[in-house]
């Protein structure tokens, strides 16, 4: 089994979940009272968070290949970057380590090609849904993607930060995501990627009949499964 090392605490509330999938995983594939081999290195949110709304992507980055850097010293033998926004500095990150980064946007695109979907919606933080780190590696494989309004974009993501990121799971903010969720489907969306890891505590799929790519476990289940491989290929 391979050592996992997870860059979290972007937020705490969905990196407990990371956690808790990874070593349900491993658990139940070995049997007994096994569990993940894992390091964590969990970030004080409100510090990149500052950073983000700032746009002072260049300290983030720093910040981020440092926390892979004490990861991989630590004898991490793969990273997780757990969460969908903070994969824009991914290749920051695969350059500066020697260890392979498991993409969430691959494993992602895993699970949409085989569903045979070829357009989706997308929700997720402004950043995720806007600028194209994110957007870029879905069009690469064939996938079209649909992103709420100015005006939808702005309640997702405001949601995100003033409540999910809090704990704080409202079923106003549930309908609301609900509603922009069959507005994309009424446009073309075949499925809908929850492209911020903190969505899932909010809605699941028992909400609704439209499929849902639960990018917290879609992520957190294929790094799993890439520990207790034989297949660790540097990227
Ligand atoms: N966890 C969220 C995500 O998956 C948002 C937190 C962040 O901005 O990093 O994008």
């Amino acid at each position: 089994m391979k050592t996992i090392g997870l860059i979290g605490g972007l937020s705490w509330e969905s990196t407990s979940v990371y956690y808790s999938y990874i070593n349900r995983y491993v658990q139940q594939e070995l049997g007994g009272i096994h569990s993940a081999k894992c390091l964590i290195y969990s970030f004080d949110f409100e510090e990149i968070a500052a950073l983000q709304r700032e746009g002072d992507w260049e300290t983030a980055t720093k910040k981020m290949v440092q926390a892979a850097k004490f990861l991989e010293n630590g004898g991490a033998e793969l990273i997780v970057i757990c969460t969908n926004t903070m994969h824009l500095m991914a290749d920051d990150i695969k350059q500066a380590c020697n260890i392979p980064v498991v993409h969430i946007v691959d494993c992602v695109v895993n699970e949409i090609k085989k569903q045979n979907m070829s357009k989706v919606g997308l929700i997720g933080t402004k950043f995720t849904m806007e600028q194209s780190f994110y957007k870029g590696l879905l069009n690469t494989n064939d996938i079209e993607v649909l992103i709420p309004s100015q005006k939808e974009r702005k309640v997702i993501h405001d949601v995100i930060f003033a409540e999910l990121c809090k704990g704080e799971f409202k079923t106003t903010s549930k309908q609301a995501y609900l509603d922009i969720i069959n507005k994309l489907v009424e446009n073309g969306a075949e499925g809908i990627i929850l492209g911020c890891t903190e969505i899932p505590l909010l809605i699941n799929q028992s909400d609704t009949s439209f499929p849902l790519f639960d990018t917290t476990f879609i992520h957190a289940n294929k790094v799993a499964e890439i520990a207790l491989s034989n297949d660790l290929v540097k990227n």
